[in-house]
Formats: structure tokens, C-alpha cells, sequence
């Protein structure tokens, strides 16, 4: 998971410092069924933050990400199980591809 999420990260911005995330630093949180919640780190800024991976059964080389746009520091509680069926909830209302998901 983490090895195709770092294939993918180049193609993405730090929505901070507008650095290419192809360098940044990847933890896995949480891993549920096919989603998973990631800590991405800026090598450049080291803005840390959440993203939101579902891996899809057809094509399990091109994840589908959803940036949840929230700073660590914020987070106020624990990741819970709770948390990743919500983000599974929102995944699954999505219509468009993966530049959608990322605007
Ligand atoms: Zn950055």
C-alpha cells in the first residue's frame, strides 16, 4: 500500500508549500478492509497531515485518495474505526476521478 501511495505521491502538491510530496514521509494510521488513513509528511515544510486511501477491487494498483485537508495539530481525538467508515461513506458518494478528489 504505502510503496503505491509513494509511486503516486510526486503527482501531488503540499497544499501548504506547494512542494512536489514526491519526498515526503509516509505512516500508515489506520488500515480497515481496502481503506486505509495515511500520515503524509512534507519533506520540505514537514506540514503533516491525513489522507484517505481506498484501495479499489478492480484495480488495485490505483488507489483512490481523498486528502482530508486537516493539520495533525487539530486532530483532537484518536483515529478511530468510526472514522475510517466515514471516510469509506464520503469515498463512496464520489463521482469523478482522482484530480476530483484532490481539488
Ligand atoms: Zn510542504
Amino acid at each position: 500500500m504505502l510503496d503505491i501511495l509513494r509511486r503516486q505521491a510526486g503527482r501531488f502538491q503540499c497544499p501548504k508549500c506547494g512542494q512536489s510530496l514526491a519526498d515526503c514521509r509516509l505512516e500508515m494510521v489506520v488500515q480497515q478492509d481496502e481503506q486505509s488513513l495515511v500520515k503524509v509528511t512534507c519533506a520540505h515544510c514537514q506540514d503533516a497531515r491525513l489522507i484517505a486511501v481506498a484501495l479499489a477491487a478492480e484495480a488495485p494498483s490505483a488507489p483512490v485518495i481523498e486528502v482530508r485537508d486537516q493539520p495533525m495539530e487539530e486532530l483532537g481525538a484518536p483515529i478511530t474505526a468510526d472514522d475510517v467508515l466515514d471516510v469509506r461513506l464520503a469515498l463512496a458518494g464520489h463521482e469523478g476521478d482522482l484530480a476530483a478528489l484532490l481539488r
